[in-house]
């Protein structure tokens, strides 16, 4: 079954569910009226079913791969890109003074699901492009914007981010790759970056990545790290590209999934690179472009969850075995098969709200600089990549499942969404950093933030969800009053809780909107939303269980 773009369910949970009229309504987004988000929804979602779709199984059989030092991407893929960058989708979000739009990230993020869906490998290149396109708008110098910018937004150049070596992966303060001044205002930078999303590619004149590397007197640790721009080609005096810089491509992955993106092993042998923002606050700077790719992630974990939905519901509604209870015969009729759709369909719809939700935040706190908003937005953020990711998981699994022996054949494409999807979880922070995030950076504030949300949970009426808010309000008092590694130890289950509250929130709220979806909300109190009481258990047992179980008995 092709891929349908949700533009209507989109639409609706805008609407009547993430409150997108507030955004709206503020002067800085004045523009992102009803017909302006109708008119985006239906053309990036045309595109995205007619010219990226076609894209998705031709990148898996035939993946990036290198040829004489030479990235060649997947078939169509350069078109593809061509589209994408044509339809103005790159720069939804970025300054109008560079040549952006200027629409809300919550619109950007409803576009990227809807590319997500259709073919994930190429979309992780608007992601990575659109991320740095982010982070030189609030770090780089107005020299390097003026030059980067519009032509990272037309699509021209592409943008990549540097931050793993091999040993320095999830500790990113263990990197060991090194800037020196060129004294000349640039800097040669030195060393091997590994699994760089897009690392090169074959139809963008020039490929700009941004790199994380420590300056002599940097200290050790995530305190010391700068970062820098480290073009492919150095732009001249007129901005083309022009000489080749000391960098290549060593060697391209080969993964589980995402075989059209080329994930590479980056070699810089004192390539010319220009600061981003103060020396020794890499950290920071890259943290603006990790954080909206933290919530781009999540949807990227929901953009494939859709996609398997889908691709699982068309099987079922065609695939007969058995006698039905009730029903055309088809499995979509036996009780199991339903309830394993009605729970792909409830965590979709859950996953959407709250990366969209997320979304709204993080453009309230832009338009209003409101320091609630934003406190919402980073508090959601964890959240919304953790669960968005694992439901992508989730769903792609019981997609397969739906499809029986067939999902377990590479022919008929349930078995791509997972291997696909399968990374989210793991790159932009796995889900465990996410969680310990939550549990700790954001619970900083004593859980404010935390006790914010909930007072929006409460405030509706229904008592299960006021009695789960109520417990994890308990649980979050707890969390707060303890030492880091109890947090810890309960750190993803506090994650789920809160996902199962916040979906089961929304579910209701679209149930209040539209009767017609009152039982799949009541499908998502009664079955998923007690998965938040059993987290929450969990989630209290602090670590000493954890390491009363000993390594010897561990590796034994
Ligand atoms: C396909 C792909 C694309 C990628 N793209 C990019 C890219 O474009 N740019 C880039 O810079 N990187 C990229 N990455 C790297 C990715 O971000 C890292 O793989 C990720 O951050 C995890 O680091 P690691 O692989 O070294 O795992 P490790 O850090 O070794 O983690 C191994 C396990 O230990 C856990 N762990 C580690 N530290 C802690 C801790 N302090 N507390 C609790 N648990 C911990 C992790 O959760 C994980 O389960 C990509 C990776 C892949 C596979």
């Amino acid at each position: 079954m092709p891929y349908r773009a949700p533009v209507a369910e989109l639409r609706f949970v805008l609407d009547h569910v993430v409150g997108f009229d507030r955004v709206a309504a503020t002067e800085m987004f004045a523009e992102a009226t009803p017909e302006t988000v109708d008119a985006i929804l239906s053309e990036a979602g045309r595109m995205s079913e007619e010219v990226l779709a076609p894209l998705q199984r031709p990148g898996d059989l035939h993946p990036a791969h290198l040829e004489n030092g030479v990235v060649r991407t997947s078939p169509g893929f350069a078109e593809g890109f061509r589209a994408v960058a044509d339809g103005g989708w790159l720069g939804m979000s970025a300054d109008p003074e560079f040549g952006g739009m200027g629409l809300p990230i919550t619109l950007t993020m409803a576009v990227n699901e809807m590319m997500g869906s259709a073919c994930l490998s190429l979309q992780l290149n608007p992601l990575m492009t659109q991320g740095q396109i982010e982070a030189l708008e609030a770090h780089a110098s107005d020299e390097m914007k003026a030059l980067y910018i519009p032509k990272l937004i037309s699509g021209e150049w592409c943008g990549t981010m540097n931050l793993t070596e091999p040993q320095a992966g999830s500790d990113v303060g263990a990197l060991r790759t090194k800037a020196v001044p060129n004294g000349d205002g640039s800097y040669a930078i030195t060393g091997q970056k590994i699994y760089i999303s897009w690392g090169d590619n074959d139809f963008s004149a020039n490929v700009c990545h941004l790199v994380l590397a420590r300056l002599p007197d940097g200290a050790e640790g995530t305190r010391g790290i700068s970062l820098f721009m480290v073009p492919k080609r150095i732009p001249d005096a007129d901005g083309n590209p022009g000489a080749a810089n000391d960098l290549r491509v060593v060697s391209l992955e080969h993964k589980m999934g995402l075989h059209g993106s080329p994930t590479a092993v980056m070699q810089y042998d004192g390539a010319q690179g220009w600061l981003v923002g103060e020396p020794h606050k890499g950290m920071a700077a890259m943290f603006t472009m990790m954080n909206n790719a933290r919530l781009g992630v999540g949807v990227q974990g929901l953009s494939v969850a859709e996609a398997a939905m889908q691709h699982a519901i068309g099987y079922a509604l065609e695939r007969r075995q058995g006698r039905t209870h009730e029903g055309d015969g088809t499995i979509l009729d036996h009780a199991d098969v339903r309830r394993t759709v009605l729970s792909m369909k409830a965590d979709t719809f859950a996953a959407r709200a709250i990366a969209f939700d997320c979304a709204v935040s993080l453009d309230m706190a832009k338009a209003t600089g409101d320091a609630a908003w934003r406190a919402r937005g980073a508090f959601l953020t964890p959240i919304a990549k953790a669960f968005g990711t694992d439901t992508g998981i989730k769903v792609a699994g019981d997609g397969i499942q739906v499809h029986g022996g067939m999902g377990f054949i590479e022919e008929t494409g349930a078995a791509q969404y997972l291997r696909d999807v399968r990374v989210t979880a793991i790159y932009e922070g796995t889900n465990g950093i996410q969680a310990m995030d939550l549990v700790g950076r954001k619970l900083a504030d004593g859980g404010a933030a935390a006790f914010a949300l909930l007072d929006e949970v409460s405030a509706f009426d229904h008592s299960d969800l006021r009695g789960a808010a109520d417990d994890l309000r308990a649980l979050t008092e707890w969390m707060v009053a303890q030492e880091m590694q109890d947090r810890f130890a309960g750190a993803v289950s506090y994650l789920n809780a809160f996902a199962r509250v916040l979906g089961a929130l929304h579910h209701l709220r679209a149930a209040e909107a539209d009767g017609d979806r009152a039982p799949l909300a009541r499908f998502a109190v009664n079955r998923m939303l007690p998965e938040a009481r059993a987290e929450m258990a969990k989630a209290r047992t602090g670590a000493e269980e954890l390491f009363a179980v000993s390594n010897g008995v561990i590796a034994a």
